[in-house]
């Protein structure tokens, strides 16, 4: 690879948008763009949109010369066929040989990746994970996702499932989960929860009444929460303390001590961050909470919703130096 007159780009495939950059060797944004996904109107759309936000960045980007596309996908992947196995965003897919047909489209190698993976590694290349070889990060948007770096490298798992802590079992008999299962972290965790908790919340200690209408979504709720609404701090309060379990249990597992937080809840941080400490510490083995306070590092993610994106070009530079271009 020439490297100073080549790019990769980067592709974060939403279910309601497309976004891409172009990206240089150091992680610096060339150029960068956002598409509507049309998933409605099928796949061939869909490619076609990608394969045309390519192209713009490319131009876009100073006449470079693009070495390859990483494509971070939300769902179970199938890596060794470049197949999408199953991904709740994109229904009909299942077994898409995504990698081959964006390949055709652009004439570029293609690596695909799970999205929030991606966003993991987004985050150590130029984020708040930068020179961290095990960590987690930790979605925290509309659902939980995750994705996991041990030793330097991502873990995905034999399907690419692998960091979805989202599905963790924190109450087994709690509330249900879109996954089928019931209580996991994610009925905690998510903006939905949040909502949810908040409306359960308000009914439990004012009656009948109707909870305040900005607390239909988790930036308003958090809003009361900055303002010291006693519902809406306790809310935050419950949402930790389930959140610092599911910490812990992965601490635990893995022996790993940073955690990364993104995703709209993530906004948030500063009204939940003192008690998931400490709940993840009370949790934590082999160390006294004293300890694990000082070990266990929660912090927010720095690339927003650009992690996934930046994470993915990486991912074309990682898989060159891995063949050892
Ligand atoms: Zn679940």
């Amino acid at each position: 690879m020439d490297r100073l007159s080549t790019c990769v780009i980067g592709i974060d495939l939403g279910g309601t948008y497309i976004k891409g950059a172009a990206l240089d060797l150091t992680g610096q944004i060339l150029s960068e763009g956002k598409i509507a996904t049309e998933v409605a109107q099928g796949q061939e759309r869909v490619l076609n949109n990608v394969a045309g936000l390519i192209a713009d960045l490319c131009k876009m980007s100073g006449g470079r010369s693009l070495a390859g596309v990483g494509l971070g996908v939300p769902g179970a992947l199938d890596f060794k066929e470049g197949r999408i196995i199953e991904s709740p965003n994109f229904p009909g897919w299942d077994n898409f040989p995504i990698r081959s047909q964006v390949e055709k489209a652009v004439g570029v190698p293609v690596v695909i990746e799970n999205d929030a993976s991606a966003a993991a590694m987004g985050e150590r290349w130029v984020g708040a994970a930068q020179n961290l070889d095990n960590f987690l990060l930790i979605t925290l948007g509309t659902g939980v996702g995750g994705g996991l770096v041990l030793d330097g490298r991502l873990w995905s798992g034999e399907t690419g499932k692998a960091g979805e802590v989202g599905h963790m079992k924190i109450t087994p008999d709690g509330p249900p989960c879109g996954c089928g299962s019931t209580g996991c972290l994610e009925v905690y965790a998510s903006s939905t929860a949040l909502v949810r908790m908040a409306q359960e919340e308000w009914r439990r200690v004012e009656g009948n009444a109707a909870a305040p209408a900005a607390w239909i979504t988790s930036s308003g709720l958090a809003d009361a929460a900055e303002q010291h609404h006693p519902i809406a701090e306790a809310v935050f309060r419950k949402m930790a303390y389930y959140l610092g379990i599911g910490i812990a249990n992965v601490a635990n597992l893995l022996d790993i001590h940073h955690f990364i937080l993104s995703g709209g809840v993530s906004n948030a941080f500063h009204l939940f961050e003192k008690p998931l400490r400490q709940e993840a510490a009370r949790h934590a083995f082999g160390m006294t909470p004293e300890e694990a306070l000082k070990r266990i590092i929660i912090r927010r993610a720095l690339l927003g919703e650009s992690a996934g994106m930046i994470g993915a070009g990486h991912l074309v530079h990682l898989a060159a130096k891995n063949n050892g271009k």
